[in-house]
């Protein structure tokens, strides 16, 4: 059975020989464990955290040698959990694996869904982070301004339509022209702009001639610069993410110290990490109810960047990192 392990620690951008694709043979469950053939691997940005020797507080560390770390949703092929059966779909803790063995505790199954996929994206982990995220921290109100990065991403890509369903004015900042297009056309954005444009600063005062209200704050860097001087009086400011900097800072030679703070006493800005982890037990079934109807009227659109074999998983994580994905990144690992 197929696994990548952490080979070397990454030094920056991670290359594809700090990933190790090995073969293992089949485990065997011992009682209480779960035998899982993983179908659907998912792929995200925190998983660049924990390949550093120190992760931050709410994970840990994977060693060097152990399989990289990650959800995935699979069928259960052996069972020695009461409450799992062989031919059950879950979903679990399973790791870049073809075969993982699971505590039967840490396996959770499938609500109605039409595509299994769609538990680690629409009807899963980021989607579930954007919500909480975006209604409970950004607080929407009608009318107001919004501004959200990685805006076709896993995360960006609900905010954005959650926040119009709110009645707001959504600016999403993306990669690109082709992203930028579908955020306008197919999510409903009322603006998006290219972040690697040269003047990004002054498109964006110009497509938020009211200011900002809400900032998803998923990337940090240059448009977090780009976003300070725009931010209104009580303006909220989710902090879930800051992709730019996890491959290390590029730019140490800039001090945004005093810009941050004078903006956030200023302008009397609430300012309030996240981390999903701690929202599950009470407020995942109301991102469930909300997010299948959503889904089901077709007010919410989704896209998935399928990647094709666990063999692609390092190449198409690299670039996850750096922009090269279009949606939700799933790695299909294994047929049904
Ligand atoms: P995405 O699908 O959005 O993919 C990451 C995207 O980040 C890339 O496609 C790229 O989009 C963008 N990006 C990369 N580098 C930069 C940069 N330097 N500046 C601006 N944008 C950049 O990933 P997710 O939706 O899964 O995750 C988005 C963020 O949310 C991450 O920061 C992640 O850590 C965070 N997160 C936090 C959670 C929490 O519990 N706090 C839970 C889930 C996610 P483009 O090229 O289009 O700009």
């Amino acid at each position: 059975s197929g696994r990548i392990v952490l080979a070397a620690r990454p030094r920056g951008r991670p290359q594809l020989s700090d990933f190790r694709l090995e073969h293992v043979p089949v485990p065997e469950p011992a009682e209480g464990q779960v035998l899982l053939r993983t179908m659907f691997l998912s792929l995200d940005p925190y998983m660049r955290q924990q390949m550093d020797a120190v992760a931050p507080v709410y994970s840990s560390s994977i060693a060097l040698g152990a399989p990289m770390v990650g959800e995935a949703v699979g069928r259960v092929v052996a069972s020695r959990h009461p409450r799992w059966r062989a031919g059950d779909l879950a979903l679990g803790p399973a790791g870049w694996q073809e075969h993982a063995l699971l505590d039967g505790n840490a396996l959770t199954p499938l609500g109605p869904m039409q595509s299994p996929s769609q538990a680690l994206g629409v009807l899963g982990m980021p989607a579930f982070t954007a919500y909480v995220g975006l209604l409970d921290i950004g607080r929407p109100r009608v009318g107001e301004t919004l501004v959200v990065a990685a805006a076709t991403g896993a995360v960006g890509a609900i905010v954005g339509q959650i926040a119009k369903l709110k009645g707001m004015r959504v600016v999403g900042i993306a990669g690109g022209a082709d992203k930028c297009v579908h955020a306008v056309e197919a999510l409903g954005f009322d603006a998006c702009l290219d972040r690697h444009a040269q003047d990004l600063a002054s498109r964006l005062a110009q497509a938020c001639p009211s200011g900002i209200d809400v900032y998803f704050e998923n990337v940090g860097g240059a448009v977090l610069d780009a976003v300070l001087p725009l931010l209104n009086v009580g303006a909220r400011i989710p902090l879930i993410g800051h992709i730019a900097d996890y491959n290390g800072a590029t730019d140490r030679g800039v001090d945004h110290r005093p810009a941050l703070l004078a903006a956030v006493l200023q302008k009397r800005i609430r300012m309030q990490g996240m981390i999903i982890l701690d929202h599950y037990a009470d407020r995942f079934e109301a991102f469930r109810r909300d997010m299948a109807g959503w889904l089901a009227d077709g007010r919410i659109a989704e896209r998935e960047h399928r990647v094709e074999g666990l063999e692609r998983a390092p190449e198409a994580f690299i670039g996850l990192l750096e922009g090269r994905n279009f949606g939700k990144v799933v790695v299909r690992v294994g047929d049904d």
